[in-house]
């Protein structure tokens, strides 16, 4: 059963920003928690972070704020939280989702001058977050006015308790108003909670998250720790070492689609984007180049890939953690069909590592932890599919042309030499460890900290590994092949222009280098502006050009060999319909 925020009872300003901020539906524990908390009930949720509690209580205390005189107003909300991170957070939530109707919540927390709360207790506050110890030091001092109260959330109960803060906590409930509302959110309900919670809440409604019986497909299941900010690098990361034949991608929100799917394509990873703001057509046309093999990457809100129907998806990549356990057996339930190997992978910050552990716990799946592979490693398993892929095309025969070549050449060199240099031609020039410094733990000290590198690089102007080849780019980076990257398209894409017989394999001509372009049939581009840009701008006859394989937000092109670099850097400085556009050599696409 799903059900819309409108439907829970939520208002206009609320429901607004909500849709900026690209919620699609409630998450479970929001569906179940925000019509009882409107209608005043007092409440007993078990649900942990990731799980969307923060909004289940937030929106319906912003939607039952008092219009009152805005100065001097007392708090008419109290959440207590067990550190001054979440006490920051969650004050950070009632701001978002309280923009439009001017919500102040105020965090309170030790370590903080205390002066600084004062002043803006003064100056009135809807909701007070705070972490026990600190609110205790304001009320004693007098400087926190509860009569005006009207709900007390305790969030993180559990953890509260593992703190300390016990008595803390039934001091401030002892205080506060006998007729107020109280919610209840914990992960977990040892005894000492369910006691708080008999002492202190008046027929408190229950609301759990996670089902049993829940059939998990056999597949393999694998989760990373990353640091919130090196998310991305991890998915790219991710995207190297797996190399899926086809993956969905799981975000919570359509900007977080949008803005994944963006960050994709700009790094050339052939990606679409699927959310509920597309249009039936638009959705229909993502989904045939999905199906059809000819984007690899589907990425997805839960509500847009529910009743997907693709075969042959071969990850799931939950690029952020599902709200549930159900909803992981859902998302994962995607690949692994009709028998074949699939696999999921799952991102996971610290902060959601409780959340993780309880959706294998709830789901009984077996979800291995594991390292974030190195670049290294990338490679090492590059050279491996590498092998095996020779090794396949050498019982597959066929190879007659080929051997009165290599015995022509056998005369100067020997065997091994000449397997060489024809590795290297394919591979690509192999890196060493690159400067992708991904922590292969994400608690390091000082993590969390740290500027977002890629933020960084990108104000500097330089991309991703980029330094060495003259702006190749990912082209270049973590040593790609050349020739394998252009596997796969040739034969997937809309063949726009034709490029004479169709070519045995995917072979891109030889002489030839599959160019990447950001840009496709959504910017407007047709096959004629990137002719033109690119015989224009590089100088060179445009009857060179080979194939160009369109896409609706990035196309291939083939160019001459010798005239790639020349074409790269021509398209650098060079504006197509009206916008710069991003080129790099094209990656590999590997079909299995
Ligand atoms: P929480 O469990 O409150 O820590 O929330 C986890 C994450 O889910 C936060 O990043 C929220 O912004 C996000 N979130 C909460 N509710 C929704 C929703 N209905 N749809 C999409 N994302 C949500």
């Amino acid at each position: 059963m799903t059900t819309t925020f409108a439907a829970l009872g939520l208002s206009d300003p609320i429901l607004r920003s909500l849709v900026e901020l690209g919620y699609e539906e409630p998450t479970p524990v929001q569906a179940q928690a925000i019509t009882l908390l409107l209608a005043g009930s007092d409440l007993i949720a078990q649900a942990q972070t990731g799980t969307g509690k923060t909004a289940a209580f937030a929106l319906p205390i912003i939607e039952r704020l008092a219009e009152g005189a805005k100065a001097g107003r007392a708090p008419q909300a109290l959440v207590m939280t067990p550190t001054r991170e979440l006490a920051m957070q969650v004050a950070e939530a009632f701001h978002t989702y309280g923009r439009h109707r001017g919500v102040v919540a105020l965090p309170v927390y030790g370590g903080q001058p205390i002066e600084r709360q004062l002043g803006a207790l003064k100056r009135g506050v809807d909701v007070v977050v705070g972490t026990p110890g600190r609110l205790l030091d304001h009320m004693r001092r007098g400087t926190l006015d509860l009569t005006a109260l009207r709900t007390v959330i305790l969030d993180e109960a559990d953890e509260m308790f593992a703190m300390g803060f016990v008595e803390d906590i039934g001091s401030i409930l002892d205080a506060t108003p006998a007729e107020r509302q109280t919610a209840l959110f914990s992960a977990t309900m040892p005894g000492p909670v369910a006691r708080l919670a008999s002492a202190y809440l008046r027929e408190p409604a229950r609301v759990t998250v996670g089902t049993s019986g829940m059939s998990v497909p056999q597949i393999r299941q694998i989760y990373y720790e990353v640091g919130g900010r090196d998310k991305f690098e991890a998915l790219a990361r991710v995207l190297d070492f797996e190399r899926p034949t086809s993956a969905i991608v799981f975000c919570r929100t359509k900007l977080e689609v949008d803005s994944l799917g963006d960050r994709l394509v700009g790094r050339a990873y052939p990606a679409e984007t699927l959310h509920g703001d597309l249009s039936q057509v638009q959705r229909d046309r993502v989904m045939q180049r999905f199906r059809a093999g000819q984007a690899e990457i589907l990425v997805a809100t839960d509500v847009a890939a529910r009743g997907l129907d693709v075969e042959q998806v071969s990850h799931v990549i939950n690029y952020d953690l599902p709200h549930d356990p159900e909803n992981y057996v859902h998302r994962i339930g995607r690949t692994g069909r009709a028998g074949r190997l699939g696999c999921a992978v799952t991102l996971v910050t610290p902060r959601e590592r409780r959340a993780m552990q309880s959706i294998a716990r709830v789901t009984g799946a077996d979800i291995q932890r594991q390292v974030m592979p190195t670049v290294a490693d990338v490679l090492a398993r590059r050279q491996e599919q590498f092998k095996q892929t020779l090794r396949e095309t050498m019982a597959g025969g066929g190879l007659e042309p080929f051997i009165i070549m290599a015995e022509s050449l056998g005369e100067d060199y020997s065997p091994t030499e000449l397997a060489a240099a024809a590795f290297k031609l394919l591979l690509g020039e192999q890196k060493p460890e690159s400067s992708v410094d991904l922590a292969r733990d994400a608690d390091a000290p000082g993590r969390r900290d740290r500027p977002d590198r890629e933020e960084e690089r990108a104000a500097r102007g330089e991309r991703w590994g980029a330094g060495s080849k003259g702006g190749a780019g990912r082209g270049d980076r973590l040593g790609r092949d050349r020739a394998d990257r252009d596997r796969g398209a040739g034969d997937r894409g809309d063949r726009e222009r034709g490029a004479g017989p169709k070519r045995a394999g995917f072979q891109t001509a030889p002489g030839l280098q599959r160019l990447f372009i950001d840009m496709g049939r959504e910017d407007g581009l047709r096959p004629a502006d990137l002719v033109g840009a690119i015989a224009g701008e590089a100088n060179i006859p445009g009857s060179s050009i080979g194939a160009i394989d369109m896409y609706d937000r990035f196309c291939f092109v083939e160019v001459p060999q010798a005239a790639a670099e020349q074409v790269l850097k021509a398209l650098s400085s060079a504006m197509v319909r009206g916008r710069k556009v991003k080129a790099t050599v094209a990656r590999p696409m590997v079909r299995r």
